[in-house]
């Protein structure tokens, strides 16, 4: 996988029980190759619509509360350069050491790809370790089809790839990728004095995890069977049926919020603000009676309603359906 994605000849992996370790394992690694492990000072830096698991992983590391910074990203839901720049600066000056930018590759509501070229550049010449959380759209980068939507991840020192998001692996199913697979074992390995390793490293030194269950198993046998023609025709067909009902949602007091990927996320237009909520609570309800599940995310104290369209089940009928009583019910709000 991590050669497939580009991240050259000394890279590998590791697989872990979710992307929520994923993260957190990337983030020690980074912070151990800047050898600020035992700094207060170290800072990570991120969009404000990453996931929250990063949270978890400041709060595991014992980063202080301002440890992790939340950057505010455009309307599109990405993180601009210049944002990420001019923070580093302030940081800086202020006696404080940023290691570290997570860029998302998909975020959790939208769906939204940050500028990766760009980002990738920025933490090149800051000297500032990237990592993507590609939980949802780093897949894209192992088939050639569709690899334009995550351009520049092959620059990451380390990537989060979840195949239980979008390729229906069950759950779960992460990996980290990483660029210097050495890394793992530098930041992680004990000696593991009472196991026996053979050739290579123990297992049980490159994460943080010890004995677990054959988890890559599962994955292995769904890489197997789909091949990377099944992977790009899944991955087609998401993409495809998100186009698709973004084209069927025509109610005027809907807007739908921009993304890159198989997600849609809406709502009602910004002057209907103060219906949005009953309007969202009521038409889940509405959907939820036909069989529809949607999530309801609020994104910057926005109520919405959230389709992720990866089942290779959900068909042009049943999208057909959906916007339908979507739309009624919008059409119903004044
Ligand atoms: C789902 C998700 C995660 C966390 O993955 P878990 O497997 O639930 O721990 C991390 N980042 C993003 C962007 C996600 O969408």
């Amino acid at each position: 996988l991590s050669s497939r994605v580009g991240l050259g000849p000394n890279s590998g992996g590791v697989p872990a029980s979710g992307g929520s370790l994923s993260n957190l394992m990337a983030l020690v690694c980074a912070r151990q190759a800047a050898e600020l492990a035992a700094d207060p000072s170290a800072v990570v830096l991120t969009g404000s619509a990453a996931h929250v698991s990063l949270n978890k992983a400041a709060t595991v590391m014992g980063l202080p509360p301002d440890g992790l910074q939340c950057l505010q990203t455009d309307a599109d839901g990405r993180l601009q350069p210049e944002v990420v720049a001019r923070a580093i600066q302030q940081l800086r000056s202020a006696g404080r050491k940023p290691f570290a930018l997570v860029a998302v590759a998909g975020t959790t509501v939208q769906g939204s790809v940050d500028p990766l070229i760009d980002l990738a550049a920025l933490c090149r010449r800051e000297q500032l370790w990237l990592h993507v959380d590609g939980a949802i759209g780093a897949v894209c980068a192992l088939v050639d089809s569709q690899r334009w939507r995550v351009d520049g991840i092959e620059h990451a020192d380390s990537i989060t790839l979840n195949p239980q998001k979008v390729l229906g692996v069950s759950k779960p199913s992460s990996v980290l990728l990483m660029r210097n697979v050495e890394l793992l074992q530098t930041s992680f390995a004990t000696g593991l004095p009472y196991m026996e390793s053979g050739d290579g490293p123990q297992g049980g030194d490159l994460g943080l995890q010890g004995t677990r269950s054959a988890e890559v198993l599962k994955l292995w046998l769904s890489l197997q069977r789909l091949g990377l023609d099944g992977i790009e025709r899944i991955l087609d067909q998401a993409f495809h049926r998100a186009e698709y009902l973004r084209s069927l949602l025509t109610a005027p007091q809907l807007q739908l919020l921009p993304g890159d990927l198989h997600l849609l996320a809406i709502g009602l237009q910004p002057h209907l603000a103060d219906r949005a909520q009953l309007w969202r609570d009521h038409t889940h309800g509405l959907l939820h009676q036909q069989g529809f599940w949607l999530s309801r995310p609020d994104l910057d104290g926005r109520p919405l309603l959230k389709a992720v369209l990866g089942n290779p089940f959900t068909n042009e009928d049943h999208l057909e359906h959906l916007a339908g009583i979507i739309n009624r019910s919008a059409g119903e709000v004044s």
